[in-house]
């Protein structure tokens, strides 16, 4: 018997950041008072900072898909066209909700693994230009892959359409300029690279989106977007808030801003092409291997191998928690997260204890492959004078 610490290596919730945490325990204050009114303020403000835009950033008490609903329900129309690119399960769960709205959704899907082309995107505009929205995921979390969100936007900005992009694990793992690429709405979520529990979503809302808002006539109520910027105008939120989250999210806003954006997203990237080395020198395969994103790694288990049984494992023999494959992708892939707060240290037990893992289960490796690849990156790019500890 040893001991095992508990690690949660998963995309989605990630690892907390302790200082946001701690403060989470403060969590007896009324939402209807100045002190709170200046923490929600400051969130806002921060999430502004840091998401990299002149847009109004709203914030919701719901997990990330709670932002995605109130996107559809609050700019669009029953009927109303739009273009939705499934890549993976997050992008079958906008064309879900496209549907459970009645928009008339053109979806454009791929493989799992592979990602939708900007040129598809704009074959389809040029053939419904009386499109009203694009939906895009930044990050495909069930498989790994990031899409081309600029060069989407190019296409889409010079049409009547807004586009809706899902960063909720696209922020903090890759560039994102919201007002240079006109990316109308950019959503996020607390569990995934923002270092908090799940419970709370934002999302950025251009000008251009705004005006939807003005003329859409889907039914909503709890997400509204026009009284929820009302509120956020006058420091509150239109419903009782998330206060112990929104007191976390303070924190770790103040860390990320300590940081700074670049470098939470650089630290994603080299632990993401680490993990990509390291897949490589034990002769795994990744499963988005043409447009692999940072937010999470998707590695195909050995041929023969249920990736269940290298989940299973890492929970029994290490304590730590790493992500089976969704859907049909369950049993055939393993997904290692990069997104918030992880760092090379827990790369190198993660990777250190995967060989052991597939050594036991009928894949001989030697030891030590692995995570020499990551020590190498170490080496080459991690030791910067910025780095921050917490
Ligand atoms: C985690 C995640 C979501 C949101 O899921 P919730 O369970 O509602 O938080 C949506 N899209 C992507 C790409 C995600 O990774």
């Amino acid at each position: 018997m040893y001991i095992k610490k508990q690690r949660l290596l998963t995309p989605g919730p990630t690892p907390l950041y302790p200082p946001a945490l701690h403060a989470m325990m403060a969590s007896d204050i009324h939402h209807r008072t100045e002190d709170f009114r200046k923490a929600y303020r400051s969130c806002l403000a921060d999430l502004k900072e840091v998401m990299g835009t002149a847009n109004d950033v709203l914030m919701f008490a719901s997990s990330g898909t709670g932002a995605m609903d109130a996107s559809v329900s609050n700019l669009f129309s029953k009927g109303d066209k739009v273009i939705v690119c499934v890549a993976g399960k997050f992008g079958e769960r906008w064309a879900e909700i496209a549907k459970a709205y009645g928009l008339d959704a053109h979806v454009l899907t791929v493989p799992y693994g592979q990602v939708v082309s900007p040129a598809q995107v704009e074959a389809a505009l040029a053939l419904a230009p009386d499109t009203k929205g694009v939906f895009v995921q930044a990050s495909e979390t069930s498989t790994g892959a990031a899409h081309d969100v600029r060069a989407m936007a190019a296409a889409v900005s010079k049409t009547g359409a807004i586009f809706v992009v899902d960063a909720i694990t696209g922020l903090g793992t890759m560039p994102l300029d919201i007002d240079g690429w006109g990316l109308d709405v950019v959503i996020g979520g607390s569990q995934k690279a923002f270092m908090i529990p799940p419970g709370l979503a934002f999302l950025s809302v251009s000008p251009k989106a705004w005006k939807f808002a003005e003329t859409a006539t889907l039914p909503h109520f709890y997400f509204n977007l026009k009284k929820e910027k009302k509120s956020g105008d006058a420091g509150e939120s239109s419903w009782t808030p998330s206060t112990a989250l929104i007191l976390a999210l303070a924190e770790a806003l103040r860390y990320v801003k300590q940081i700074g954006m670049a470098h939470l997203i650089e630290n994603a990237q080299m632990l993401a092409a680490a993990t990509r080395a390291a897949a490589g020198k034990l002769g795994l395969e990744l499963f988005s291997a043409g447009s692999p994103g940072s937010s999470v790694t998707a590695v195909r288990a050995p041929a023969g191998m249920d990736s269940g049984v290298i989940v299973k494992e890492f929970k029994t023999r290490f304590g730590s928690v790493i992500a089976n494959g969704q859907g049909s992708m369950k049993g055939q892939i393993f997904r290692i997260a990069h997104l918030g707060y992880f760092d090379f240290a827990d790369l190198f037990a993660m990777v250190a204890g995967l060989e052991i893992i597939l050594n036991a289960n009928g894949y001989p490796v030697k030891y030590g492959t692995g995570v020499a690849a990551v020590q190498e990156i170490y080496e080459h790019a991690a030791v910067k004078p910025q780095t921050v500890n917490a």
